[in-house]
Parts: C-alpha cells; sequence; structure tokens
C-alpha cells in the first residue's frame, strides 16, 4: 500500500499532537545543553503546520510538505525552524505533482530532507545533532526497501533506527549547534532534535501501521 495524501495529512496531525503532548519533555533536554526551548519552538511550529491542514485537503503530496516547510520556516525561531523547514521543503521538492508514494518515493523524499538539513546546518554525523537520529534512520530505511519490506515495516525500521541513534547522542560531544558551547560537558544528554526527528518518524510509522 503506498502512502497517500490522507495518510501525509494524519501523520501531520500525529506529529503536531505528539510534539504537543513531549513539549516539556524537549524543553527539558534543552535545559540541559541548550536554551530551554526546542520543545516549545516545534509545539508553535507544528501547531501553524496544523492550522493550514485544513486548506490542503485537495492539494498534492509535494504542495502539502513544501506548505510545512515555509511555516516551520516562518514561525519557529532558533536553529531547528529553518533545518526541519528545509529538510521538509527539500521533501516537497522531489514529490512535486504526486498524489501518492512508494516505497523508492519515500527514500528519495527523505534523502532529499537529509541533503537540505546537511546543507543548511553544515553538520554531519557524530555530531550530537538531527542528523544522528535521520541519517541512521534513512540507512534503516534504504536497507528495509532491498529486502522488500511493506511501507509500515520500512518506517517501523527506520523509527527503531531513529530511536537508537537518538541513545547515541548520549555519549556524544556537541560540536554544532548551541550544546557545542559546552564541549565536553554536553556528553551524558540526549539531544533534543535527535529526540523531536525520532518522534517524528514515529508518527509517520503508527500512521503507515494497519
Ligand atoms: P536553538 O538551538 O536555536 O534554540 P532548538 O532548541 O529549537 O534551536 O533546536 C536545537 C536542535 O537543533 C539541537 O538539539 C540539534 O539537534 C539541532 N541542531 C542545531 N544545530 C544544528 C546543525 N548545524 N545541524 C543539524 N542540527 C542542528
Ligand atoms: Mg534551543
Ligand atoms: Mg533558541
Amino acid at each position: 500500500m503506498p502512502v497517500t495524501h490522507e495518510d501525509i495529512l494524519h501523520w501531520l496531525q500525529q506529529s503536531a499532537q505528539v510534539l504537543h503532548e513531549y513539549s516539556a519533555f524537549l524543553t527539558q533536554l534543552d535545559s540541559a545543553i541548550g536554551d530551554a526551548d526546542h520543545g516549545i519552538n516545534m509545539d508553535r511550529g507544528f501547531t501553524a503546520v496544523n492550522a493550514k491542514l485544513t486548506g490542503l485537503s485537495d492539494a498534492d503530496i509535494g504542495t502539502m510538505l513544501k506548505t510545512v516547510g515555509t511555516t516551520l520556516v516562518s514561525t519557529v525561531g532558533g536553529a531547528s525552524g529553518p533545518l526541519y523547514g528545509t529538510a521538509f521543503l527539500r521533501a516537497g521538492m522531489v514529490s512535486s505533482g504526486k498524489q501518492s508514494l512508494e516505497t523508492s518515493d519515500l527514500i528519495t523524499l527523505f534523502d532529499a530532507a537529509l541533503e537540505g538539513v546537511k546543507v543548511r546546518g553544515k553538520a554531519q554525523a557524530g555530531e550530537k545533532t538531527m542528523l544522528d537520529a535521520l541519517i541512521p534512520a534513512i540507512e534503516a530505511g534504504k536497507q528495509a526497501a532491498a529486502n522488500q519490506l511493506s511501507i509500515a515495516q520500512v518506517l517501523q525500521n527506520m523509527t527503531a533506527a531513529a530511536e537508537a541513534g537518538m541513545k547515541n547522542t548520549i555519549e556524544m560531544v556537541a560540536t554544532k549547534g548551541r550544546a557545542s558551547y559546552l564541549g565536553e560537558r554536553s556528553v551524558g544528554h540526549q539531544d533534543p532534535g535527535a529526540t523531536s526527528c525520532w518522534l517524528i518518524l514515529q508518527a509517520f510509522s503508527d500512521t503507515m501501521t494497519p
């Protein structure tokens, strides 16, 4: 079963709900190694996204994702707004005109999102950022796709890899973003952005799991 327009709507609604529920937790993580606003930022951004969804009932998937991107860029302050915004914009650009997504489209979409985050943030794996959830997730997704697994299973494997990657950030030294100001003192704390990335992937996986 491909990912449909309705699935994308549901995923975005589910993301907004989960980021709202986890807002205090994300902010708590950011209070340890940042400026205690990541949950507030993500909740604000996805509340604005949620408000736009009713106007997108006839839009193709590319338009939907591009709208998410511009909404996040314009409503979220801080590093995460432009980074997630660019991710969704790039994902939307490679999904232009599409009404549904097959597994290969999904991999293309995530690759484009990843490339956007990398270009925008100039970070790479192992720097204690959202990339440390996203990169292993995409690797797991490609593996699952190569093994002909269902889209639900692909997303479940991606979510599991994102969760493991998120946990691996605890032992990392931050070298990008605000947490890098702490240097070695950032060790022992889970990265907030890797955590929100896991939550957003989990929302997608939950949407596609029958
Ligand atoms: P700010 O740090 O501006 O307050 P947020 O608290 O909303 O923004 O987001 C912080 C998160 O952004 C970090 O936990 C990290 O995952 C992510 N991040 C910061 N800088 C980068 C970067 N250069 N590349 C990728 N992700 C980054
Ligand atoms: Mg912050
Ligand atoms: Mg901030």
